[in-house]
């Protein structure tokens, strides 16, 4: 059984620091265009077949914010 992993960003709590995306070193996350209900620019998964699971962008968000899961499939 394979795992998938998911990466789920809760936009709303998100303040736009940036620190996901500067901190993952697979690259997968960016900038969105959109604005949430601050006008802060949310992260959005960009190339999510690159995510190794390492958590650190869950680990370092400052807003708890980003959740990333395995799911077995
Ligand atoms: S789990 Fe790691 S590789 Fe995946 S998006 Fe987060 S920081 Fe990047
Ligand atoms: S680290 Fe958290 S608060 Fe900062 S941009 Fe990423 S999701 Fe938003």
């Amino acid at each position: 059984m394979s795992e998938k992993i998911k990466i789920k960003i809760d936009r709303e709590f998100c303040k736009g620091c940036g620190i996901c995306i500067k901190y993952c070193p697979r690259d997968v996350l960016d900038e969105s265009d959109d604005l949430n209900q601050y006008d802060n620019h949310f992260p959005e998964v960009v190339r999510s077949e690159r995510c190794i699971s390492c958590r650190r962008c869950e680990l370092y968000c400052p807003d708890f914010a980003i959740e990333v899961k395995e799911e077995k499939e």
